[in-house]
């Protein structure tokens, strides 16, 4: 199964997803979880994309693009995998699904999780204590929500329009999604 999730920071989106992945057996890429990675390697992308992390933006295409590309050429993604975080922009849609294509293959289903955005918020500032992720102070928190919105929260149609979109709610516990996240996707736990 090649499958995507989206949804806005806080939604438990991570958190599904690893669920997820392991219910179906296929290697969960985030490109956040990458991402940060790289950051505190110090590699060169990481070098390149903290500066956008920290500020809630998203790091430029070309360097997004080309690391999911990467990861997506291994091995273990060759009979499915679930993306969380990627794509993002058009630009990412489109590259993914010509990756794909290069490879015979399409996106198979695209679960997105919704939730209320007063409940994101306080999600995302309890994480921030508890975590301290250099992303989530409050103004940061509300520029990646908002961006979300505005960028990326739109592609849902598209997947919505080639009949890929299952929509599931994100409230409530772990438990309580993820049951309804399995039994969208028909996936018995
Ligand atoms: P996440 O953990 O998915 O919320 O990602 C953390 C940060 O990594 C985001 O706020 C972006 O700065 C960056 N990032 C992750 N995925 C992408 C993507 N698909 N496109 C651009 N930036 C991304």
């Amino acid at each position: 199964m090649r499958l995507v999730i989206m949804g806005p920071p806080g939604a438990g989106k991570g958190t599904q997803a690893v669920i997820l992945a392991a219910a179906i057996g296929v290697p969960h890429i985030s490109t956040g979880d990458i991402f940060r990675a790289n950051v505190s390697e110090g590699t060169p992308l990481g070098i390149q994309a903290q500066a956008y992390m920290d500020a809630g933006e998203y790091v430029p295409d070309d360097l997004t693009n080309a690391m999911v590309r990467d990861r997506l050429s291994k091995a273990d993604c060759s009979a499915g995998f679930l993306l969380d975080g990627y794509p993002r922009t058009l630009e990412q849609v489109e590259e993914l699904d010509s990756v794909l294509a290069g490879v015979g293959a399409s996106v198979e289903k695209v679960i997105e999780l919704t939730v209320d955005v007063d409940e994101v918020v306080s999600r995302l500032l309890g994480r921030s204590a508890e975590q301290g992720r250099s992303d989530d102070g409050e103004v940061v928190i509300r520029r990646r929500l908002e961006l979300y919105f505005e960028a990326t929260a739109p592609l849902t149609a598209l997947y919505e329009k080639r009949g890929l979109l299952v929509r599931v709610s994100g409230i409530g516990t772990v438990e309580d999604v993820s049951v309804r996240v399995l039994e969208a996707l028909g996936v018995n736990a």
